[in-house]
């Protein structure tokens, strides 16, 4: 059998660990990762790819693995040093090891490689073992507009996901979550050629309006995923009405979506969709998804570690040869 090659959209924790599974169901699969970039942030003058970085670091060996992001063994010595000088935020965890990588990122940058170069040149020390795209060398940035509390009367504001996320922890409503850039921003080279020549395209349960929605928002790539010829298979991020980690909930319902392996799978669609796979206790939604035009199958979908989910990874497989059939 010819290699297979496999395109997922990714984003951090939740398409890393799902990649880690995949690559050992079919260690000699040609696999093309398109991550998601919606989530960098400047920081200290610094360009910061949390998503890419989660991919790099978890399949290249270097992950903090109960953390789920950032390096293992990691000290805090520079942020404390900015702490001193009073120079935040100290809301962002950047390790002293992860700050290396983000030096020689921006260092690059400023050089005037693009992402997707920067990124490959990140992978040769990593090696993660697949082909890692961040989804445009174009900056694109992802807003969620909340209630402006400060000011006095009623009013929104639009603040950087990770402000909303990481220091606000989604705790205070979210009305809209914008990709700033997005409209104008290009595929990163090699992204749409990767999607056309696929033989499969996964999406991993990566959340699917600020990872894979944001990937999708690129112009272009959720056209070139819909006209694919190969079968798109996903994996349900929420599992018992619930995501598994995080707070996927929150940006769900920011775009009218409910937290229900069923209802993601609607949100995505059957224009996109071939194949959906939800979590055993969500058995029951196997029945709407169906009727909604999207083969699916109920199957266990806990990442517990490297085989339970290599299982994950070999059903989403299978259900992407039946619907090719
Ligand atoms: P992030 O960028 O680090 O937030 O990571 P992703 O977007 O790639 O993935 C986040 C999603 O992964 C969350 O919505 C979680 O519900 C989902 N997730 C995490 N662990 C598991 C798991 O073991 N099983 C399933 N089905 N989903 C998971
Ligand atoms: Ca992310």
């Amino acid at each position: 059998m010819p290699t297979q090659r496999i395109v997922v959209l990714a984003g951090g924790i939740g398409g890393a660990r799902f990649l880690r599974g995949l690559k050992s169901a079919v260690p000699g699969a040609d696999i093309t990762v398109i991550g998601n970039t919606g989530d960098d942030i400047h920081l200290f003058g610094l360009k910061v790819c949390p998503d890419l970085d989660t991919v790099m670091y978890t399949l290249g060996g270097g992950i903090h693995e109960e953390q789920g992001w950032g390096r293992a063994g990691e000290s805090f010595a520079v942020k404390e040093e900015l702490a001193a000088y009073g120079v935040g935020p100290e809301w962002f965890g950047l390790g002293d090891r992860d700050f290396a990588t983000h030096i020689v990122r921006t260092q690059m940058l400023a050089a005037g490689y693009p992402l997707s170069a920067v990124t490959e040149a990140l992978c040769e020390r990593w090696r993660p073992g697949v082909r890692l795209l961040p989804m445009s060398d174009d900056r694109v940035e992802t807003h969620v507009l909340i209630d402006d509390l400060d000011a006095g009367a009623p009013a929104r504001k639009a603040v950087h996901f990770q402000e909303y996320w990481v220091r606000l922890r989604a705790g205070v409503p979210a009305h809209a979550i914008i990709p700033v850039g997005a409209e104008e921003a290009k595929p990163a080279p090699g992204v749409l050629e990767a999607i056309a020549a696929a033989d499969v395209i996964l999406f991993p349960p990566s959340n699917p309006v600020v990872s894979i929605g944001t990937v999708l928002a690129v112009p272009g790539v959720r056209e070139a995923v819909a006209a694919a010829s190969a079968p798109v298979v996903g994996l349900s991020p929420i599992v018992g009405d619930a995501p598994v980690r995080g707070m996927a909930d929150k940006v769900l319902a920011a775009v009218g979506v409910e937290s229900t392996a069923a209802a993601v799978a609607g949100h995505y669609g059957s224009g996109l969709l071939d194949g959906w796979l939800v979590d055993t206790v969500d058995a029951g939604a196997v029945e709407a998804v169906e009727a909604a035009g999207i083969r699916c199958r109920a199957v266990p979908l806990m990442m517990t570690d490297t085989e339970a989910t290599a299982a994950m990874a070999r059903e989403a497989l299978a259900l992407a040869e039946e619907v090719r059939a």
